[in-house]
């Protein structure tokens, strides 16, 4: 048997689909289950390609893991790439009571097996346990019910709940998730609070913070209110830099001068002003004495943090943040697709990411459909070039969920100089996924 735990990559076009499976301690030769994000659902990206509703329910299915019941879904922040397919979950376990009730065939037993206890469809007594435990979620509804903040209007739990509800209605189950029922309702955020379970030995919490969640509520309202917002507090730090020293024009790498020296421009440029991604819920999980970072589409800066500023053992495997997007690790975005790697203040968190989070494997959940494919060529060619000059990186493989581009390919071997070049190609660059519909997974 393969060595626990393991992580799943499900293919999700341009969002991000993950399992974790590792052992059930309480039930010899079981297996738990974490759903983290859903992937678009049925978000249809271009005449071409579409998901349909059922498939990630199909796709679970389609293993040969025997899934039955999940104990966790993460969804890590209020993105439709990340939420929609969650939602279509659940959808499809509440509409398979209409196929069921008019003869379903096959998805009958699989349907019985997800709602395993529950009296009416399986006659097993005991308890009807709705087929997920435990959901978490960080949209900024959670942080108006936690009384953080007065008022929110994210319509990403207030969906869940509904169709929870809706849920209940065909279904009255004994037990049924309460979304963040683990952090008293909450938001999942570094670090714990006391008053929620201990998750230490299995998923420590690395970002984001309460005070982190609050400010970037307060942006996004000013936002919507068309109020221009800066970056957040916490990445102000090479702009206050650059500001501190009056000759830094000098030190300006080519590109920043390129759009002028504006310098809360640039800054801008290299942080992912998306409040909603840097609210991702992002963890490191540890089982069987294996760890994995899951990034969500959240920040690097706050992993240092999460960290106290020091490098931790590398891991098993780093899921890149944000689908391989340049602004999310640190390398600066250009229009000509070349890693710009920022000088002083800026370069020491560029050259933090990969350095400081080291991994055997990395995995980007990429997208080669989109009109802007991730990761961004930066991010490829920037760990190629890093990797290249550091022999004593642990990495051995980088993992694409959806194909890699011709050009990413080039860029990461062509990153390195000719007497590196041994470095990068003793680094295999691994493809997922080929095609277009939810059906690969990959173990590691
Ligand atoms: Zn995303």
């Amino acid at each position: 048997m393969a060595a626990m735990p393991k992580l799943h990559m499900i293919q999700a076009t341009y969002g991000d689909c993950m399992l974790l499976e590792f052992p059930d301690t309480s039930v010899a030769s079981k297996k738990k289950f974490w759903l983290v994000d859903g992937g678009p659902g049925n978000q249809t990206r271009s005449a071409t390609f579409k998901v349909t509703n059922n498939s990630l329910f199909a796709t679970l299915n389609s293993t040969s893991l025997n899934i039955d019941r999940l104990e966790r879904v993460i969804i890590t922040h209020n993105d439709r790439d990340h939420t929609y397919g969650a939602y279509a979950l659940i959808s499809t376990l509440k509409d398979a009571k209409i196929s069921v009730t008019t003869g379903g065939g096959s998805e009958f037993l699989k349907f019985v097996s997800w709602l395993n206890g529950y009296t009416a469809m399986n006659p097993i007594t005991g308890p009807k346990k709705f087929p997920i435990d435990h959901i978490w979620f960080n949209d900024f509804n959670v942080l108006k019910a936690a009384s953080f903040i007065d008022e929110a209007a994210d319509k990403g739990t207030g969906w869940l709940f509904a169709l929870l509800r809706d849920f209940t209605n065909y279904y009255p189950f004994d037990t049924f998730p309460v979304i963040n029922d683990d952090w008293a309702g909450g938001p999942v955020v570094m670090p714990k609070p006391d008053t929620v379970p201990d998750f230490s030995n299995i998923a420590k919490i690395t970002g984001p913070t309460k005070d982190q969640l609050v400010t970037l509520w307060t942006s996004k309202k000013r936002r919507m209110l068309g109020v221009k917002s800066g970056p957040p507090p916490w990445k102000q730090t090479a702009l206050e830099y650059k500001k501190s020293k009056e000759d830094a024009t000098a030190e300006m790498p080519s590109s920043i001068e390129k759009w002028g020296t504006d310098l809360e421009t640039a800054t801008n440029r290299l942080g992912d002003p998306s409040e909603t991604n840097l609210s991702s819920i992002m963890f490191e999980f540890s089982n069987s004495g294996k760890r994995i970072l899951m990034t969500g589409d959240g920040d690097g800066d706050t992993l240092y943090s999460a960290y106290n500023e020091t490098s931790p053992d590398p891991f098993n495997i780093i899921k890149i943040c944000h689908h391989g997007s340049c602004h999310n690790n640190n390398i600066m975005h250009t229009t000509d697709g070349v890693a710009i790697v920022p000088r002083e203040a800026i370069q020491n968190s560029v050259q933090r990411f990969f350095s400081t989070f080291r991994a055997e494997k990395y995995v980007i959940s990429s997208d080669t459909l989109n009109r802007t494919p991730n990761p961004d060529i930066e991010t490829v060619t920037y760990m190629g070039s890093l990797f290249a000059s550091q022999p004593n990186h642990p990495v051995k493989a980088v993992y694409f969920t959806n194909g890699m581009t011709y050009k990413s390919w080039r860029a990461f071997y062509y990153a390195s100089t000719s007497s590196t070049a041994t470095q990068n190609t003793s680094i295999a660059l691994k493809v997922l996924k080929h095609g277009y519909v939810h059906q690969s997974k990959a173990d590691f």
